[in-house]
């Protein structure tokens, strides 16, 4: 029983401590800011898509209105287009905003990282088709709308700085692309030359802005899986704990060499049951068992056959704690205690009369004794507890019981009932 008890330690702590040290050394190499070891990977990705689903999605809706607040741009400078672009501006709006709510709800959920790039890319492509639709120089306002463009994919993807960063490029290199293959305007004005001088400038400031985005980005994964980390940490520190505390608790109650109940618990059950029954005004039984001839059974047999003797009778009395109650300890030595609450005498005697039979009949060899077998003697005792008493007068009851039954030949129950005060 006990070697299974270290088997089942070891089979809860083991992983317990084997996954609390490889997150201790992320922590300490600092290596929590970066990609994990697949399974982890797997789990905070799932994390990361709850917090998306729960934070994120709500600064992306936020960021989509303000893309339709942007239609005053469309009738300030689209002239006769300006009612088809933003119509179509809206229904981009409204196509994506649908997506965000059917994406998280449907089979498409763990892509919605990729699915968000998506759709920050088509806003984007819209202001692009913007710009070659609207005649200048009011098309120029448009180059200026790239700018929300790159903060909305700051922060719509800010706490995955690769998809942020991918996104940003891509932008950016189809924007350049955008402005080198474009036809120059069809006469160069003063303001047409001023823009194309600034061109360059504008893209150099904006690969800027993407590389600080970028790093900006990173930090704040870094960040969330470092936190991830720690709170996964103190989770399983927890488990561990609590696991610690419950077994510390088992074997402070339980006695190692038999596994049943030891005297600290018995005495505490004793005490509780003993105020129980004195509020409900019933009986409390107690049973005194010793095992017979014991010494003997230990010179004859060795004292390793001696324990093995002692737990198989320490198993046959445990089973005659049946109600929750009830309690089965081991005393000292070889001498045990069975709390019954709410029995009388009468019970408690006829219990101890088939616990004295079962143990004999278990036909455990013992030279020694005039039976052939191992047996024990029961002293039994009970009483409706009064205020004022304690549960040790009815233990020394039972004791002098089992004295009296040591006496008459053992092997069997001797009671003792309550003297009157
Ligand atoms: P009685 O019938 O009068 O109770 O006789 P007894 O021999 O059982 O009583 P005694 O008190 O003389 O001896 C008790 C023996 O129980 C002595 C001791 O070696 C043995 N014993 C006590 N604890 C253990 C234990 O944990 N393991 C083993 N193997 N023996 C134990
Ligand atoms: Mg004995
Ligand atoms: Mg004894």
């Amino acid at each position: 029983m006990p070697s299974s008890n270290v088997q089942r330690d070891s089979d809860t702590l083991r992983p317990l401590e084997s996954q609390i040290n490889m997150l201790t050394s992320l922590i300490e190499r600092k290596k929590a800011g970066g990609r994990f070891p697949a399974a982890l990977e797997a789990s905070y990705q799932s994390f990361r898509l709850r917090q998306f689903f729960s934070v994120d999605l709500r600064v992306i809706m936020s960021g989509l209105l303000v893309f339709v607040v942007f239609g005053w741009a469309d009738f300030s400078f689209g002239g006769a287009q300006s009612v088809m672009l933003f119509s179509i501006r809206v229904l981009i709006a409204v196509l994506l905003m649908l997506a965000i709510i059917w994406i998280p709800r449907s089979r498409f959920a763990p892509y919605s990282l990729y699915a968000l790039v998506v759709g920050v890319y088509i806003c984007f492509l819209s202001v692009l088709w913007n710009i070659y639709i609207v005649d200048l120089p009011w098309g120029y306002f448009y180059h200026l709308g790239m700018i929300p463009m790159q903060v909305f994919a700051l922060l719509g993807l800010r706490s995955n700085y690769r998809a942020m960063f991918s996104c940003s490029l891509a932008m950016l290199l189809s924007y350049t692309a955008f402005i080198v293959l474009l036809p120059g305007p069809a006469e160069l004005t003063e303001v047409n030359r001023l823009a194309m001088a600034m061109a360059p400038y504008y893209i150099l400031f904006w690969a800027i802005l993407v590389i600080m985005a970028s790093y900006l980005s990173y930090t704040i994964e870094s960040g969330t899986r470092t936190d991830f980390i720690k709170n996964r940490l103190l989770a399983l520190e927890a488990d561990r704990l609590q696991y610690l505390g419950r077994r510390l608790q088992q074997l402070s109650t339980t006695d190692s060499l038999t596994g049943i109940a030891n005297r600290r618990h018995a005495e505490t059950q004793l005490s509780e049951e003993w105020r129980r029954c004195l509020r409900s005004n019933e009986p409390l039984a107690a049973l005194m068992v010793d095992v017979d001839l014991f010494k003997a059974y230990n010179d004859q047999y060795g004292h390793q056959q001696g324990d093995s003797c002692l737990r198989s009778i320490a198993q046959k009395m445990a089973e005659f704690c049946r109600r929750p109650g009830d309690v089965c300890a081991r005393y000292g030595g070889e001498e045990f205690v069975i709390v019954l609450p709410e029995t009388t005498l009468n019970q408690a005697e006829e219990l101890a009369q088939e616990l004295c039979e079962s143990i004999a009949g278990l036909n455990i060899p013992h030279a020694g004794s005039p039976h052939s077998v191992a047996t024990v003697s029961v002293g039994v005792a009970a009483e409706i507890p009064r205020a004022g008493d304690n549960y040790e007068g009815l233990l020394k009851r039972a004791d002098m019981a089992l004295y009296q039954a040591k006496g008459n030949g053992r092997n069997q129950v001797k009671r003792q009932s309550v003297t009157s005060s």
